[in-house]
């Protein structure tokens, strides 16, 4: 997502604190020093192209808090970037880590290009470039970047080799998002999707309902919907819709079987962007709806699960009176208009921050096998993460019962309050 069209991400997070922040009746100086980064760098890139001429790039680090530990955030190639989204998406991730209280802080990084228009090769140069220009700020101990927007394990592995040659050593905790057997840990492809479930299993404790009295509709079918829906049917739900993008017609669809859809057989007719092929489909007996129409299926939870500003002042209305729940696994899919209304009619959201935090979860635990160059099975993976999400849930959500907020208040007012002691334990403000 980025900064277009007069949408200005970082003034949306600043925005959102500001709120929070009038809230909890923070004083001047706290205020003051979370709206900003504590870090910027900003530099240049030269790479020599494939045509032999050189091509100066422009890359961002910013580190907007490190109170609570090492920087965490990913890196992201798109040709719109600007240093307003980096900000705030490295503002986004001091909460996001406070949230779940893991020990680290809130970084993002970005380089403007478009990789679609560059080869391997010419990826490769930036990536050792973006590592050449920070060996001294990142590091395991001091910032731990990861994937992001068109960037993936490959260019991990660049960077991390980069540090490594810089420094003289094996240094596999520098970076996350590393292939499984070469630092990489089992379970990261499972984990956003899998403790969106993990918060959603606990809130329907709390609501007193049996996940097997519930049907789900989800927008997505790509990494963080399909293990969500693994999970969600493995824990006794039935999703009776979901939805993707179609690359060819240039539209989304959505598609719907009342009984409850077949998991593996839809993962068996998507390609590897998410993207279920609609002619398949239909002779597997799916009625192929419209995109838009995933939200208006009379279901007891949601599922956003495919890109932001999904939920919008002009869909809001057509959620059925059955929801109870909407569990947030995309980033931003709801609009602050349309968040009005969910708050409204007492429809239980569990925000983007919580209920995606299982990826970053994942990537800290990563980091910590990578410092130890010790690597744990898939069942300690995934019992860790069970163990971090349903903590960060029920904080959040004891909050927001006992000071009568909406969940995604509450679930800024424990991280904000986290990232605060930590900056006034350390005597910082
Ligand atoms: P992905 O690329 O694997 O899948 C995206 C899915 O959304 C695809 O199935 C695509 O067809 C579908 N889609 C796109 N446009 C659509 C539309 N208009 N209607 C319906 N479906 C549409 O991406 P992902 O990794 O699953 O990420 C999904 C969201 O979750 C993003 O907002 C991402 O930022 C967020 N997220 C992902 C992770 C992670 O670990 N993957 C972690 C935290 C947050």
């Amino acid at each position: 997502m980025a900064s277009t069209d007069g949408y200005n991400a970082f003034e949306m997070a600043r925005a959102q604190f500001d709120s929070i922040a009038d809230l909890i009746d923070l004083d001047q100086g706290a205020r003051d020093f979370l709206r900003t980064p504590m870090r910027e760098y900003h530099f240049t890139i030269p790479v020599r192209m494939d045509d032999g001429n050189v091509q100066v790039f422009q890359g961002f680090r910013v580190q907007h808090n490190d109170a609570r530990g090492p920087s965490k955030g990913g890196i992201r190639f798109h040709p719109q970037e600007t240093i307003d989204t980096v900000r705030a998406l490295s503002m986004w991730m001091t909460w996001k880590c406070a949230v779940v209280d893991i020990p680290l802080g809130g970084g993002k990084g970005g380089v403007i290009c478009d990789p679609h228009n560059l080869s391997m090769r010419e990826q490769e140069a930036i990536c050792r470039g973006f590592v050449r220009q920070l060996a001294r700020n990142i590091g395991p101990i001091a910032d731990v970047p990861a994937p992001d927007v068109m960037t993936n394990a490959q260019h991990m592995l660049w960077m991390m080799d980069e540090f490594e040659k810089i420094h003289g050593g094996h240094y596999p905790g520098v970076i996350t998002g590393k292939p499984v057997g070469m630092g990489g840990s089992l379970g990261r492809t499972q984990a956003t999707g899998y403790g969106v479930v993990y918060t959603l299993r606990e809130a329907l404790k709390e609501l007193d309902i049996r996940p097997s009295d519930t049907i789900a509709s989800v927008q997505g079918f790509g990494n963080v919907a399909q293990y969500a829906i693994e999970l969600y049917t493995q824990i006794g739900g039935t999703v009776i819709c979901a939805s993707c993008w179609d690359q060819k017609d240039q539209c989304p669809y959505a598609f719907k079987k009342a009984q409850g859809i077949d998991l593996e057989e839809l993962r068996g007719i998507s390609d590897a962007f998410g993207g279920i092929d609609t002619d398949k489909a239909r002779d597997l007996g799916y009625e192929v709806l419209s995109g838009e129409e995933w939200i208006e299926q009379d279901v007891d939870i949601l599922f956003p699960s495919a890109l932001e500003n999904s939920i919008t002042a002009e869909n809001v209305g057509k959620i059925s009176n059955r929801v109870k729940i909407i569990a947030e696994g995309a980033n931003g899919p709801t609009t602050p208009d349309a968040d009005r209304v969910l708050h409204e009619r007492g429809i239980h959201v569990i925000p983007d921050f919580l209920a995606n935090a299982g990826g970053v979860t994942c990537s800290y635990f990563e980091q910590v096998q990578s410092n130890m160059n010790y690597f744990w099975e898939m069942d300690e993976v995934l019992g860790k993460l069970d163990v971090k999400m349903t903590a960060a849930y029920v904080a959040v959500s004891e909050l927001a019962r006992k000071k009568k907020l909406y969940m995604r208040d509450a679930a800024y007012v424990v991280s904000i309050n986290r990232v605060v002691e930590a900056c006034r334990d350390r005597g910082w403000i």
